[in-house]
């Protein structure tokens, strides 16, 4: 089954050698002239049928979406746009595609259209540049914490903890549930479950991993998390990648450094190795922006907008800072963020964010030290009482990509404020060792995959930048 990829042939195929392609047909024009495409690109390879000599009924057979096989002789195409092409000498049909039930139209779908059709969605060029650029960010990833000595660290899937707090879990067990065994008093006897007690899908992996990074000093984990929470929005899943990086002896600004090199790391590699997918994906977003009002379409096109996140320092202000910037800014004499001066202590919404990054400032942004009521338990505490080291990075169009923190090391404070918001420290016994025996300042932050692959296609909503995404009602495929 010895065949060469398209994407190969077109960039730099010797024409006058014999080679052997596979892949599903796009188009069949004129009894002659195959568009064929196998996935590694999403430029089609011209096939030449010489209809005179070949079998009526495999004629027939070439239809769109059908799987064939064809060996041939590579020549120089005089098409406009492709430099090679196959005259072919022989055409297998490796699997038929009945024209009349295939869904796929050579004409645009919408993206709700195509959610629906799970395996047909995958051969269109808009997915096919989505998911190869998800591939290179993933590859991109590891790269980059490999090459600087990171631990690749495997953090449970089931869990017993909530690391958030959020309350966003979703359960795991192996009871009937329709008749779980009881305690006398009536309760659900989780003793009696599987793991011998109440567990669940994990929401992040980071308590875990701190206790890596507490030994092997600087570990990361990839994988995937789970949110039983409201994900009918366009920027949250229930099932979603995260990459987490928890780093022994880093203070926040260590992490703020980290975070920032490693976003520009893995978009500079998709700019470079997805180049031809990036620019598809571009004049896709500039042919949508031309159905929009002059007013509304963006200043900057994809290509430019990643491009400028590579040149741009990124802004680093307080949350503080950032509550004063929204009262003043002229956006809130519509009374558009009346609440926030209401209250200092409250969390931004989405339009905030977007308005600090994509009004204010021009940039992306990483805002630091928030009121620790609206932050996780385990963040360092600021010597205000008030805050908290915590950073969230802010992306154009995107809202918060990551969310970290320097971790609270010093046993007392972290136990206090455990108290403080009712959560058991015997269950997490296993954590707190962390401080007991030679515990050290350490800093870690998450950064959820999907929005980074939003962000690097263009795309609009994260259900398109997942293969087969979960959200509520929707777990078929
Ligand atoms: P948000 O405020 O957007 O709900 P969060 O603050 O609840 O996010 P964190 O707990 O800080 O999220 O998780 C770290 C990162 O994981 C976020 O910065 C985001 O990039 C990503 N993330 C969080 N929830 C989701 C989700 N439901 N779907 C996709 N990505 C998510
Ligand atoms: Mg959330
Ligand atoms: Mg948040
Ligand atoms: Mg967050």
């Amino acid at each position: 089954s010895q065949r060469t990829k398209i994407k190969a042939l077109l960039a730099g195929g010797q024409t006058g050698t014999e080679v052997t392609v596979k892949g599903w047909v796009r188009t069949f024009r004129n009894n002659q002239f195959i568009a064929l495409n196998d996935g590694s690109t999403n430029n089609n390879l011209q096939i030449v049928v010489d209809f005179q000599n070949t079998d009526e009924a495999l004629l027939k057979r070439i239809t769109t979406g059908a799987a064939i096989a064809v060996t041939g002789q590579l020549i120089e195409s005089l098409g406009k746009g492709q430099t090679v092409e196959v005259k072919a000498t022989s055409i297998e049909i490796l699997g038929d595609s009945d024209p009349e039930k295939y869904p796929l139209q050579p004409k645009k779908h919408s993206l709700e259209f195509l959610r629906e059709i799970a395996h047909l969605r995958f051969r269109t060029n808009t997915f096919g540049a989505v998911f190869r650029v998800r591939n290179s960010l993933a590859f991109a990833v590891h790269k980059f914490f490999q090459e600087q000595g990171f631990v690749y660290l495997h953090t449970p899937i089931i869990t017993a903890s909530d690391a958030e707090g959020a309350g966003e879990m979703f359960h795991v067990t192996n009871f009937d549930i329709g008749n779980p065994p009881r305690t006398e008093s009536g309760e659900v006897d989780f003793k009696q479950d599987f793991f011998g007690r109440a567990a669940n899908l994990t929401v992040s992996g980071q308590l875990e991993g701190e206790l890596g990074a507490m030994a092997l000093s600087d570990i990361y984990t990839f994988g995937p998390t789970f949110r039983a929470e409201n994900s009918n929005t366009t920027r949250h899943l229930a099932e979603f990648w995260m990459i987490e990086p928890e780093m022994a002896f880093y203070d926040l600004n260590d992490n703020m450094d980290m975070a920032e090199a490693l976003l520009k790391y893995v978009i500079s590699y998709a700019l470079e190795h997805n180049k031809e997918d990036i620019e598809f994906l571009t004049q896709r977003l500039l042919e949508e922006e031309k159905q929009k009002p002059q007013q509304e379409r963006s200043e900057l096109n994809l290509l430019d907008k990643l491009q400028f996140c590579l040149d741009n320092d990124f802004m680093r202000i307080t949350y503080t800072e950032a509550i004063d910037i929204l009262r003043d800014s002229s956006h809130n004499k519509k009374k558009k963020f009346q609440y926030l001066i209401e209250g200092w202590g409250a969390d931004l919404q989405s339009e905030h964010e977007r308005y600090l990054v994509e009004k204010h400032f021009k940039k992306p942004v990483i805002l630091t030290d928030y009121p620790k009521e609206i932050k996780a338990f385990y963040m360092r505490q600021n010597d205000d009482g008030k805050t908290v080291r915590a950073m969230d990075i802010l992306f154009p169009g995107i809202g918060e990509i990551v969310g970290g923190s320097q971790r609270e090391e010093r046993l007392d404070r972290l136990e206090q404020r455990m108290n403080e918001m009712h959560i058991p420290t015997e269950e997490l016994w296993w954590y707190l060792d962390t401080r007991r025996f030679g515990a050290c300042p350490h800093a870690g932050f998450g950064l959820g995959f999907e929005r980074l692959v939003l962000f690097v296609t263009g795309m609009g909503n994260i259900r398109d930048v997942i293969p087969f995404p979960r959200f509520p009602k929707n777990a078929e495929f």
